[in-house]
């Protein structure tokens, strides 16, 4: 599909480095992209960012009918910009399309997508290391109409903006709450796809875990609320002993590309990595005979996140002194350094544009 431009006459300021936060300045451009069931998905264009006009009966805000991706692009110290694995990123919005009956996009237009609007804002991408452009593809339902049913339009729309280094001072260690009251998916539901309805569904047990001092939760399996699911908005790796695991994909996990890269990483490095169904019970076993020796989150925005403490019902534990460990280092080192070209991309995972 041919990518229509037409570029701003207002670009905006760009930000300092220093200071930047996350998902708060936006880039000059957009791309968006409509379908109906005449045209299918038709009329792709970047054109400056700005407001949409939107009817209040669109699908998506009364039935939530919405999906979304994220992932960045990297300067490297060359200037040349790099994207980690984004044709994973298209593979998994088109089974979220499925998953909530919004009609797939080509995956090779959306890979297309994504590095032409990244090329025309590549000034945006900030230089720092640690930094980076923030890419935010996301789908929505936008029939206006009251009443219970898939729309039949949608808008494809992808926006960019700076981020910051997510930690100021090197990874610092997170406190997880473990969430024993509230879930956020049960197998059949929609927790294995990226739906904004997973979010919704998270909000008050994040509220109420900020609430007693903790920056996460730990979500536990839906029905025995005892099988370790994933953190917040990482997926979760326990190093016990000299085994490596992560909670197998079982249908209400979402399938991270960061956790993906992490397991084929660990593999390359010989480590013995498990993915499996693991209970709470095991991690807080593993902890008092002193085998818990890391516990880390894997995602785009963080990376690699370890987890200093976590909480269960008020029996608390600290892993590794509340310090990294050498996996969780090694990890965060090797990929930010294949993602910003200090290392070489042996897996073949960057897309250079
Ligand atoms: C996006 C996301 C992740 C991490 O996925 P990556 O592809 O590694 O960024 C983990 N859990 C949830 C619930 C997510 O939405």
């Amino acid at each position: 599909m041919k990518i229509f431009v037409e570029k701003t006459n207002e670009p905006k300021s760009k930000p300092s480095a220093e200071g930047l936060s996350f998902g708060t300045i936006f880039s000059d451009h957009m791309l968006i992209c409509n379908y109906s069931p005449e045209m299918g998905w038709h009329n792709a264009r970047i054109t400056q960012y700005r407001d949409l006009s939107l009817s209040p009966s669109i699908m998506t805000i009364h039935y939530g009918q919405s999906i979304f991706e994220g992932l960045k692009a990297y300067k490297t110290a060359d200037k040349k910009v790099n994207l980690f694995r984004p044709a994973e990123n298209i593979r998994r919005l088109n089974i979220s399309c499925k998953r909530l009956c919004i009609p797939q996009i080509d995956e090779k237009f959306g890979v297309e997508a994504i590095k032409a609007l990244v090329d025309i804002d590549r000034d945006w991408i900030p230089e720092e290391y640690g930094t980076s452009l923030y890419i935010r593809p996301f789908i929505f339902a936008t029939d206006p109409y009251l009443g219970v049913r898939p729309s039949s339009t949608y808008m494809f729309v992808i926006i960019t903006g700076p981020v910051g280094a997510y930690y100021k001072e090197g990874i610092n260690p997170v406190k997880i709450y473990v969430e024993t009251k509230y879930v956020r998916a049960v197998v059949g539901g929609l927790g294995e796809v990226k739906a904004s309805a997973n979010y919704a569904a998270s909000l008050k047990a994040q509220v109420e875990a900020i609430e007693k001092g903790y920056t996460q939760v730990l979500w536990l399996d839906g029905i025995e609320k005892k099988y370790i699911e994933e953190v917040g908005t990482m997926n979760v790796f326990f190093v016990i002993d000299d085994e490596i695991v992560t909670p197998a994909l079982t249908g209400s996990i979402l399938p991270g590309i960061t956790r993906k890269s992490a397991i084929e990483l660990l593999k390359s490095w010989g480590y013995k990595v498990s993915e499996r169904r693991i209970t709470i019970d095991e991690v807080y076993e593993a902890h008092d005979k002193g085998m818990l020796k890391e516990v880390f989150g894997t995602g785009t925005a963080a990376v690699i996140s370890p987890v200093g403490e976590l909480n269960r019902d008020g029996k608390i534990i600290t892993i590794n002194n509340g310090e990294i460990g050498p996996v969780s280092q090694r990890l965060y080192d090797t990929i930010t350094g294949i993602q910003y070209g200090r290392i070489p991309d042996k897996f073949g995972w960057i897309e250079q544009i």
